[in-house]
């Protein structure tokens, strides 16, 4: 659970809805299904992942297994499939480092149900509902005076 503080940085500051919790069990399914999104959106096809190698290392670690809805599924050749370890661990990508972070779910991505990580809303919902709930209920003490101050004030 984060303190006051830690909400505070993490939504106001670094404007974020999730935090992660929990630790990496070493399952390898993150590096088994990968989606690739860029400016245009999410790859669809080859061609477009191909122009894409050219800015960033970890795109050349990956090939194509796959298109689903979502678009192009991609795998990590870094992944020993034996082990279900990364080979490059110790000079794996920092997007890998990193991993999972919130832009994941607006990549067309979700993490995989038995992963050892969790993404928590900073704010709970609990939390979001008392705040509605107190504003409707201020809207209402307000709009009851307004009204014995409007129509019955004493003359
Ligand atoms: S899916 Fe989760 S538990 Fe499995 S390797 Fe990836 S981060 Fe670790
Ligand atoms: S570089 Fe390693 S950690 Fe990153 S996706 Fe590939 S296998 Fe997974």
């Amino acid at each position: 659970m984060l303190n006051k503080f830690q909400k505070f940085f993490y939504s106001k500051i670094l404007k974020r809805k999730y935090y992660r919790t929990g630790h990496c069990l070493g399952c390898g399914k993150c590096c088994k299904k990968i989606y690739v999104k860029h400016y245009k959106g999410i790859i669809q096809d080859e061609k477009e992942f191909e122009n894409l190698k050219h800015q960033h290392r970890f795109y050349t670690y990956l090939k194509v297994i796959d298109k689903d809805e979502t678009g192009l599924v991609f795998e990590c050749t870094n992944l020993d499939p034996e082990t279900n370890r990364c080979k490059i661990h110790k000079t794996r990508p920092g997007i890998c480092r990193r991993y999972p972070q919130e832009e994941l779910f607006s990549m067309g991505g979700s993490l995989s149900e038995d992963c050892g990580y969790k993404m928590e809303p900073i704010i709970p919902f609990s939390e979001v509902f008392l705040t509605i709930q107190k504003k409707e209920t201020n809207k209402k003490t307000n709009k009851k005076s307004w009204i014995r101050e409007t129509f019955f004030k004493k003359k």
